[in-house]
């Protein structure tokens, strides 16, 4: 069997890898450079980042993910001899008494501890913060540094003979009697028995090439990383829905913006002052250092953040692969081992659903 994959983020490469372990031909056909859009952009958060009001088939994938990313994080690394930086932080949350009271019946509900720290406690877990007050902490959240973690999948997939072929826009999609025979490329066309696009924010234009309204839309997120010290901060902080992860190398990440701007990327004076206000406000040893960095990237936006994992509705051997809102690089392992189990008919990890296109999209 030979499959085509059109996207090479970490979801097109994570279903790459699922496929080629199970002894598939896999080709990647990328639009410009694999994992230099929204998988890039992102935080590297391996947890939703109020996992106690997303909807269950989020949670789903994140749990078996959560799981297996020790071992993903340590065979990348053996086999690419990049690290990707898994960081087993936890993250520490300052929420109101309402919200902790629902974060420790979501803990019980899915064997999850959940430590409440008074004013106190919180001071020892994170001297540096401005204003302490009581917080919770969830221990089982890490984090990646996922711009390592894509260059160490992208060496890892070609090193087990997927071709990954960078300045490949698929333009055109031929299908014939409900079944895809080629896709298109300015550079000639590709066959494969099966296809899944991977596409992320632009999922529902090449879904739109098969009459298939999806409901994908980018939203883009603005990120700022300062160049500060290892030890300032020793978890990854949320409040109010925004967030700083601390990179082991000092490096602290200040997110994000949440913005429905169509396809523009660009970053803003508005978006960069906020996160910086964000940031200064939290942890005030950031005025003293310098912001490295400011960029935004599309995340691929979908009814609720629930992916679209399965078969197109009327093509029988094309299968999507997108959607995955803010939750990506958390879900990526487990929405690409569903995918390789759907596409292969081996029983699927989780019940599928959930993520089905008739599901997401309410057609038949
Ligand atoms: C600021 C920000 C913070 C985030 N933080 C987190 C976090 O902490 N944790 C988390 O889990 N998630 C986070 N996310 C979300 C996560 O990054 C995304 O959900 C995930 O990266 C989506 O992966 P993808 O492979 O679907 O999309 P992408 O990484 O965007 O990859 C899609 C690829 O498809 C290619 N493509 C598009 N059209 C075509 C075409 N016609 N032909 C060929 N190739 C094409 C693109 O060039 C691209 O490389 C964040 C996102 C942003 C922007």
């Amino acid at each position: 069997m030979d499959v085509v994959i059109v996207g090479g983020g970490v979801i097109g490469l994570l279903t790459a890898r699922e496929l080629r372990a199970a002894g598939v031909s896999v080709t990647v056909l990328e639009r410009q450079s694999p994992g230099r859009e929204s998988s890039w952009a992102g935080g590297g958060i391996l947890s939703p980042i109020n996992p106690w009001q997303v909807p269950e088939p989020i949670t789903r994938l994140c749990s078996w993910s959560q799981r297996v990313y020790p071992d993903l994080a340590r065979q990348l690394q053996e086999s690419s001899g990049i690290d990707p930086e898994w960081q087993p932080s936890g993250m520490l949350l300052r929420v109101s008494p309402q919200d902790r009271q629902a974060i420790e019946a979501w803990g019980v509900k899915h064997g999850l501890k959940v430590q409440c720290l008074d004013a106190a406690a919180a001071v020892v877990a994170e001297p540096n913060l401005w204003e302490q007050g009581e917080a919770v902490l969830l221990p089982h959240v890490a984090h990646i540094r996922n711009p390592r973690l894509l260059a160490a999948l992208l060496r890892d997939v070609e090193l087990s003979g997927v071709k990954v072929l960078a300045q490949h826009p698929v333009r055109y999609i031929d299908i014939a009697d409900g079944r895809v025979r080629a896709v298109e490329t300015e550079q000639g066309r590709f066959r494969a028995d099966c296809y899944v696009v991977a596409a992320g924010a632009w999922s529902e234009q090449l879904a739109s090439l098969t009459g298939l309204n999806l409901p994908v839309q980018p939203v883009r997120g603005q990120m700022l990383v300062f160049d500060g010290e290892p030890g300032w901060l020793n978890h990854i902080v949320l409040d109010q829905g925004q967030y700083l992860i601390p990179r082991r190398d000092g490096r602290i990440l200040a997110g994000s913006t949440v913005e429905y701007a169509g396809f523009d990327k660009s970053t803003t004076a508005d978006g960069g002052a906020q996160l910086a206000g964000f940031a200064h406000g939290l942890l005030p040893l950031l005025r003293k250092c310098s912001i490295e960095r400011h960029w935004a990237g599309l995340r691929p936006g979908s009814p609720q953040g629930i992916p679209c994992i399965g078969r197109h509705p009327a093509v029988g051997n094309l299968y999507f692969n997108c959607g995955h809102f803010r939750n990506g690089l958390v879900m990526g392992p487990a929405s690409a081992r569903l995918l390789a189990d759907l596409a292969l008919g081996r029983p699927p990890i989780v019940a599928p659903q959930d993520y089905a296109i008739q599901a997401v999209t309410g057609c038949d």
